[in-house]
């Protein structure tokens, strides 16, 4: 296990970096506090050898893992794993700082961590899979525990790797379903948890829309990204009566006038692993698909996919960042010069994690909840965070990220304060 301090700053780092100093701007906190607020508590770096057959023959090959854990004052390092090829440690660094302002947004005794393997999941077996997952959690084990640091599924990773992160932690510490959240049902896992943060992005997105003056009658939703959290966002605002006009994958875009079928177009992913071949819709490029006529825009694929290039056809009056940093600064700059509302993703996302912490309570308590209750709590939460963000952005005349911020970085600096160091 080695730990590294210091790497190359990363777009999205950069991003995050000047919404914060929006923030602290308007806190006026000195250099030193902002200091504090930002450096990691520990960011660890593994790699994990692991032999994967190629055309029929086993070579070796070095995976490299991360855990960035950023803030502990207020709780248990908390935040997801990804498996992605680009992840590397100043992604997953400024994403674990984003998990700290979350948690503390939407009042989760939590702090914020991430963690992630540079890797398609896609290229390995699942044997293999299962393997680098497990041996990723042992060398992990020194810093992980249900009080320590609980890791969650993000891009790339679901249930089934919750699973064997569950298994291989239990094989030491007995059986622990609270060491990872987003587990599937049978071993603790959390009704309403898969969903979660797609039901909540759809939630914000109907609260935000009618903020405006709108309701789903008239309401062109696009949707960039269909994985989790993107078909299931999708999924809900079709239920609330939005009219999905747009989704896409990493296989492109598809459009459709009058409204897609998202419960097909999920089951046709289910079935053929991508949107390729969606039947009856106009096949669109991704970048068309961001710039298509429509009221909500919905990013929910990687960071940074709206940038200053792309942000002045976007023809949405309502972004709802269900991905983590979706946008660049430039880019949101641009947006709202333009008045297009921008629900910000510490806000719009945070149904997910807030699911999660419920999953921990109901494993630490041995005693599940009913779906209603799950999804009850999670409208109740995310519209009161809502409510108060709308106004605390009203009351200092700024917009909901920089008003989102400051109300996390408030609760944050209090905590470390409060304990001392
Ligand atoms: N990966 C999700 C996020 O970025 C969920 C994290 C969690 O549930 O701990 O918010």
């Amino acid at each position: 296990m080695s730990t590294i301090n210091t790497h190359k700053k990363c777009v999205c780092q950069d991003t995050q970096d000047h919404f914060l100093s929006r923030a602290f701007e308007s806190l006026d906190l000195d250099q030193a506090q902002r200091a504090l607020l930002l450096a990691s508590f520990r960011e660890t770096r593994v790699n994990i050898p692991l032999r994967v057959n190629t055309d029929g023959t086993d070579r070796l090959k070095t995976f490299m893992g991360y855990r960035v854990q950023h803030n502990q004052a207020r709780g248990p390092f908390k935040g997801g794993l990804r498996f992605h090829p680009d992840v590397n440690l100043g992604e997953v660094r400024a994403l674990a700082q984003l998990m700290t302002w979350k948690t503390a947004l939407i009042g989760i005794p939590f702090g914020g961590a991430k963690g992630g393997i540079a890797v398609d999941p896609l290229s390995l077996s699942s044997r293999a899979l299962e393997t680098l997952s497990k041996r990723f959690c042992q060398k992990m084990g020194p810093i992980i525990g249900d009080h320590v640091d609980i890791p969650a599924p993000d891009m790339g990773t679901g249930p089934q790797v919750m699973a064997w992160l569950l298994e291989e932690y239990s094989k030491n510490h007995g059986f622990s379903p609270a060491i990872v959240t987003g587990k599937p049902l049978e071993l603790g896992g959390s009704e309403g948890r898969l969903e979660a943060t797609g039901y909540g992005v759809a939630y914000l997105a109907d609260k935000a829309a009618r903020r405006l003056g709108h309701g789903p009658e008239t309401r062109r939703v696009v949707v960039q990204g269909f994985g989790n959290v993107g078909a299931h966002a999708a999924l809900r605002l079709a239920e609330l009566g939005y009219c999905v006009v747009g989704i896409s994958d990493i296989t492109g875009g598809f459009y459709k006038e009058s409204g897609i079928d998202v419960q097909k177009a999920m089951m046709h992913v289910s079935e053929t692993h991508s949107l390729k071949g969606l039947p009856d819709c106009e096949g669109i490029d991704n970048e068309t698909l961001l710039t298509l006529p429509c009221d909500i825009l919905i990013p929910a694929a990687l960071e940074g996919t709206v940038t200053c290039d792309n942000a002045d056809k976007i023809q949405a009056k309502l972004i709802v960042e269900a991905a983590n940093m979706p946008l660049t600064h430039g880019a949101d700059e641009q947006l709202r010069a333009r008045d297009i509302a921008i629900v910000p993703d510490l806000l719009a996302n945070s149904g997910g994690v807030l699911v999660s912490y419920y999953e921990w309570v109901q494993n630490l308590q041995e005693f599940p909840w009913m779906r209603e209750t799950v999804l009850r709590r999670l409208e109740e939460r995310m519209a009161e965070v809502y409510t108060r963000v709308a106004a605390l952005a009203k009351e200092k005349q700024v917009d909901l990220r920089t008003a989102a911020y400051e109300l996390a970085i408030t609760r944050v600096n209090r905590a470390v304060e409060l304990r001392g160091f």
